[in-house]
């Protein structure tokens, strides 16, 4: 039996854990008894997951929240890209986005250009931000319900040997930082259950031993370029595709409010990312020309999820479980939803906060619900990716493909509303004869890929 010492230390308004006490003390906490005992759950990472997860665990009465995140002005390394229904679903206030677009020029390895958008209808877009103010927004909402902030870097977990079988508590080693203080000052934390949502790097999933995930580096500089060629990317994005800016994935120039955000990814060969940077600088050209770099960011993107992502009561979220597509490389919206999901599922799980829920619990809502309605859109994703990006024969027949109306239509339906949909038989089968037809042809005009080799990375690969 274990108090949770550690919150009457630090002052902090959480007291007690109802793991802590027997009989009387912890029925009179499940008759509704208004004492000063909860179960406290602990969100590691403040990003889109993290946030989406607090949320829904502060507005839970019966369970102390808190939220730890190593800084809060985070600029996190990202294009910022978010489909319409993320605005609507997560309530989300249109000035979080630079943005809107509208238009897509879509860029093949021989520079054929398809533009794509318009199929969109006038209320239709993709969101553009810049991280650090979305993260805020939804930190802040969190926080405005409740969830304890604490700015801090967590830097182990103690996981008691017994956790899945008993309610024994996870202890949390941080380093507190405070405003204008760079040293943190080292902490620690008793809580009884731990939403890791902590990213790529996550420190959680490292604790519970939750397995390595393949991941691409993506990089990008976010350059402030004149009015007039901002005027070019009011309302549009490119993309482009060859194994000049990517051997796997594609590059991108995506409008934010006063700069554009210039970058590529890659799995197989990281080592050359610069090289492929320089490579997206130069195809779009005098569109960005002389423009000054303000920014430069890079971090690892997942490439799938982790073999475990729930161990005990410590559950994974976003990135840190792996939760980006291929083919597009997005993140955010299936980060903010993956936290969603968890909490609603735990807070469920734990009846007002009146008990803990099990490892089988969380698998078989939680993930069980997630795998259930991503699953299909992460293996589509994940088939495309293999087809459409792995040789500039390939690339060039999927920007010739971009050019039907029904491709864009599915494709904006599915990105801008995450549903499956309801697709036209007879467009489908022409539309595979199309796709035959548009591979002979990018085969015959693409210039072969430039070779190279990278046999440590490559080794590396799950
Ligand atoms: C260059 C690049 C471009 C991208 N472009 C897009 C795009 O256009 N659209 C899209 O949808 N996705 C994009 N992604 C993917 C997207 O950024 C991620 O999928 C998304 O950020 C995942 O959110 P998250 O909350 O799970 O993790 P993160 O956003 O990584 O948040 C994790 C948070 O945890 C904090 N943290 C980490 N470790 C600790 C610790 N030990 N203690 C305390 N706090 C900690 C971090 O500071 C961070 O705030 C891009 C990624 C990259 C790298």
């Amino acid at each position: 039996m274990k108090l949770a010492i550690a919150s009457l230390v630090l002052g902090s308004a959480a007291a007690f854990s109802p793991s802590a006490f027997s009989g009387t003390a912890l029925s009179a906490a499940s008759n509704g008894a208004t004492m000063d005992m909860r179960y406290k759950v602990a969100v590691i990472g403040g990003g889109p997951s993290g946030a989406c997860a607090a949320e829904i665990f502060a507005q839970e009465k019966g369970i102390d929240t808190v939220l730890i995140e190593r800084k809060m002005d985070n600029a996190k390394p990202c294009g910022g890209a978010i489909p319409l229904c993320m605005i609507g679903e997560f309530d989300i206030p249109e000035s979080t986005v630079d943005r809107k677009v509208r238009k897509m020029k879509l860029i093949s390895p021989t520079n054929v250009e398809v533009d794509i958008g318009d199929t969109l209808q006038p209320n239709e877009y993709i969101g553009m931000c810049r991280r650090e103010i979305l993260d805020k927004y939804l930190r802040d909402r969190a926080i405005s319900y409740g969830a304890e902030a604490i700015q801090g870097l967590v830097t182990k977990i103690d996981v008691p040997e017994d956790h899945k079988e008993t309610e024994s508590q996870y202890t949390l080693h941080y380093q507190e930082f405070t405003a204008g203080s760079s040293a943190g000052v080292p902490k620690t934390m008793d809580v009884d259950l731990i939403v890791g949502a902590d990213g790529a790097n996550s420190r959680v999933a490292k604790a519970m031993d939750a397995g390595e995930y393949n991941f691409a580096i993506a990089f990008q500089e976010r350059i402030k370029i004149t009015e007039e060629q901002m005027s070019f990317y009011e309302e549009m994005a490119e993309m482009y595709v060859g194994d000049d800016v990517s051997p796997d994935f594609y590059g991108w120039v995506f409008p934010k409010y006063d700069h554009v955000g210039v970058g590529t990814g890659t799995v197989v060969n990281r080592p050359a990312i610069k090289q492929y940077q320089k490579a997206i600088r130069d195809r779009a050209g005098d569109k960005i020309a002389g423009g000054k770099i303000i920014k430069v960011e890079a971090h690892p993107i997942p490439e799938h999820y982790r073999p475990r992502r729930v161990q005990g009561r410590l559950a994974l979220v976003g990135d840190a479980a792996g939760y980006v597509t291929k083919c597009s490389g997005e993140g955010i919206y299936f980060a903010a939803k993956s936290g969603r999901m968890a909490a609603e599922a735990i807070v469920k799980l734990m009846e007002g906060g009146k008990r803990l829920p099990t490892q089988t619990e969380i698998e078989r809502t939680y993930i069980a619900d997630y795998d259930k309605l991503y699953g299909p859109t992460y293996t589509v994703l994940d088939i495309l990716q293999k087809v459409f990006y792995s040789n500039n024969g390939a690339r060039e027949a999927f920007v010739e493909l971009c050019n039907s109306k029904y491709v864009q239509q599915v494709t904006f339906d599915s990105y801008l509303y995450k549903r499956v949909q309801g697709n036209n038989p007879l467009d489908d089968l022409k539309l595979l004869g199309e796709t035959i037809g548009c591979l002979i042809k990018g085969y015959a005009i693409a210039t072969p890929d430039q070779e190279f080799s990278n046999p440590v990375e490559s080794a590396k690969r799950l």
